[in-house]
């Protein structure tokens, strides 16, 4: 009896303790998704074929910081609260630049890398660089392992210190973020479509053969599954495309905010509806750009139920660039320089997440993940739920789901894994039951032989499995709903 006891107990624990495979996320500053169509690019194909990869929708503003913190918290701006790279905040009445007001939009926000620390003892997130990972969320909480934006930081670097986050003997990592600003930063200054960005994408291709030779150096290509990520993509614009703004409303009658191609406009009192109407007539006239109140900002960027959505929104047409590109024109040409021509062209991003150009991609490989297959287009919220799932973290109301696509990723075996253990448990209590009822069985009908009473045992013997199975089917059911109510929920908290 001690022996089939000790079987349900193992069953039943088995499951519980299996060690679930590291998750490595890595995102790539810009990398729109038909960048790898230009060059030949060794190490992508390589890993293409040992895993899935595709596109991905992201978010409005199609910008860095408000990407990155929809991929961290599986929610839409309105609901993080980083519709851009810098904000007017009403709690604040000013703008909020990079700084933990702009990322700590409320109590709620739940960057991955929090959910994982917090959720158990065992769990250790790495962040190096990741936007908005120095802060603190969730009461304080920081992940274990936490390294700061450091341009001077090359890629090999950054992935020599992850691998010691994966691979240290006590408390590693079991989820870790990295960033890399590249090859957003050269696109801007020389455009998409130019040399420099072309050799950019060649680096990233011998970044990643980089990364994928340390996992294997490291023996960590069965325990590390990782996604290569982007925020989004980029498109080309001129001085000759430049929108000047204070020819068409008087710059003292507003405050603005936000750089190209969005602009955010705070009229002064009473000024709403004068400005108002000198931009729709400029919009109607040049056609250069579109116009936006709080009201009737597009249902798809899910901007509008946010404290930070300003009364009136710019967006400029796809090609074109605000004033402010004058300025940035300069910062570039001190950068790298070069002597700004009027042929030169300039990278931009920010535009309709609708559009092709503003739209990055994916690529995952691991034991976790699907071979040689081309996913269909991700949702980038949705990855939360994906990486939630994997990791088995408890559920987190997010905007996102863990969506048919999403789990398309995944290797049959690790679809459900919650799923299969409770199979796995399930089969071995139903063993269990069996013999433990087969057991009774013969020792009833020992004692039926003896008492000549068949008929009152059969009724007792089937209602006992309908119930075991009764059970399964209600623990299952639960197990499902969780993780419906963990996606389903909205996470608006403005
Ligand atoms: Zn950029």
């Amino acid at each position: 009896m001690a022996c089939w006891a000790f079987l349900v107990l193992s069953c039943l624990i088995l499951p519980v303790l299996t060690t679930d495979p590291a998750v490595l996320i890595v995102s790539f500053d810009g990398f729109r998704h038909d960048y790898f169509d230009r060059i030949s690019s060794p190490n992508f194909d390589r890993l293409k074929k040992i895993g899935s990869h595709g596109d991905l929708m992201n978010v409005f503003e199609t910008k860095t910081f408000p990407n990155h913190q929809s991929l961290a918290t599986g929610l839409y701006p309105e609901s993080h609260g980083v519709l851009a790279n810098h904000v007017f905040d009403p709690q604040y009445n000013r703008t909020v630049n990079y700084s933990a007001e702009l990322w700590h939009y409320n109590d709620q926000i739940m960057p991955i890398w929090t959910l994982n620390e917090i959720s158990s003892k065992e769990r250790n997130s790495g962040v190096m660089m990741w936007p908005g990972s120095e802060f603190s969320y969730h009461r304080g909480v920081v992940p274990t392992f936490i390294h700061k934006w450091d341009s001077k930081w090359s890629f090999q670097r950054r992935v020599d210190v992850v691998m010691s986050w994966l691979t240290q003997q006590h408390n590693s990592a079991n989820l870790v973020m990295l960033y890399m600003e590249e090859p957003d930063t050269h696109a801007h200054a020389f455009g998409s479509e130019s040399d420099e960005v072309t050799e950019q994408i060649k680096n990233v291709d011998s970044y990643i053969g980089y990364l994928a030779d340390q996992l294997e150096r490291h023996n960590l290509t069965e325990s590390v599954d990782t996604f290569i990520v982007s925020d989004h993509g980029m498109t080309e614009t001129d001085e000759h495309r430049i929108i000047d703004l204070n020819k068409i409303i008087d710059s003292s009658l507003y405050l603005r905010v936000g750089t190209s191609p969005v602009i955010h406009i705070y009229p002064n009192p009473g000024e709403l509806p004068n400005l108002l109407r000198q931009l729709e007539w400029a919009s109607q006239q040049y056609r250069t750009f579109d116009v936006f109140t709080k009201d009737n900002l597009p249902e798809h960027w899910k901007v509008a139920n946010c404290r930070r959505a300003p009364p009136i929104l710019l967006v400029a047409k796809e090609g074109y660039a605000f004033d402010d590109l004058r300025q940035a024109i300069v910062d570039y040409a001190k950068k790298y320089n070069f002597t700004p021509s009027s042929s030169h062209r300039y990278g931009l991003h920010g535009y309709d997440n609708l559009e092709r150009k503003m739209q990055p991609f994916f690529l995952a490989f691991g034991p976790s993940i699907r071979e040689d297959y081309q996913a269909p287009q991700l949702h980038s919220i949705d990855l939360f739920s994906l990486w939630s799932h994997m990791l088995r973290l408890p559920a987190h109301a997010t905007n996102g789901t863990l969506s048919a696509d999403a789990l398309s990723l995944l290797r049959a075996h690790h679809i459900t894994p919650s799923l299969s253990s409770l199979l796995i448990t399930f089969t071995c209590v139903s063993l269990a039951v069996l013999i433990i009822g087969g057991t009774g069985i013969v020792a009833t009908r020992r004692l039926i032989n003896k008492r000549h009473s068949d008929e009152c045992t059969q009724p007792y013997r089937g209602m006992q499995s309908l119930e075991v199975e009764e059970n399964e089917e209600i623990m299952v059911e639960i197990v499902n709903g969780n993780v419906e109510e963990q996606h389903l929920l909205s996470g608006d908290s403005s």
